[in-house]
């Protein structure tokens, strides 16, 4: 054989399942309140990170709008900025 196949390479189809939808469109969520810390808590990770789109599935609309959310919080000190 000339070359052997890399299985670890092919990564296409590990991730099967349910397709993510933003959860704020489909609450109908028009803008993100900053003081509703327990659900921006689930957007951070234990290291008090935002959490990235592609692991939340959030579209960018209210990613931004989350984002902004989550600084304003961590502003006024109902949010950790990081994790002790
Ligand atoms: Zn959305």
């Amino acid at each position: 054989m000339a070359y052997e196949k890399n299985a670890r390479n092919d990564r296409r189809g590990a991730k099967k399942g349910r397709k993510k939808v933003c959860n704020f469109c489909v609450e109908k969520v028009e803008c993100i309140d900053y003081k509703d810390v327990p659900r921006l808590r689930r957007y951070i990770s234990d290291r008090a990170k935002i959490l990235p789109r592609r692991v939340t599935g959030t579209c960018a609309k209210h990613q931004r709008e989350l984002t902004t959310a989550i600084k304003r919080a961590r502003h006024i000190a109902i949010l950790p900025y990081t994790a002790d």
